[in-house]
């Protein structure tokens, strides 16, 4: 699809006001009076049940890495293993 497509359904899509979970995000417009996500048409849906928005921009997504712990020993059997 085109972008100027793109961009004609876009203005074409009814759009509903964001939730409080948005406040902050960058993605957010005016649009006749009403804050709107400039991504989403229903804000409210990628909130749901606890859900984080993935798009967006004022949430910062924490990533753990869970080191797991080697058994040295094994961990060289393992490579000596892989060489054969
Ligand atoms: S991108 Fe997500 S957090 Fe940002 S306004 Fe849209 S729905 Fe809300």
């Amino acid at each position: 699809m085109s972008t100027e497509k793109r961009a004609n359904i876009n203005t074409m899509v009814a759009r509903l006001p964001i939730v409080d979970q948005c406040e902050g995000c960058e993605r957010i417009r005016e649009e006749g009076g009403a804050k709107v996500c400039f991504k989403y048409a229903e804000p409210a849906f990628h909130w749901e049940d606890g859900q984080i928005c993935l798009m967006a921009t004022h949430i910062k997504k924490e990533v753990t890495v869970v080191k797991k712990a080697v058994n040295p020993l094994k961990a060289s059997k393992r490579m000596a293993g892989k060489k054969k």
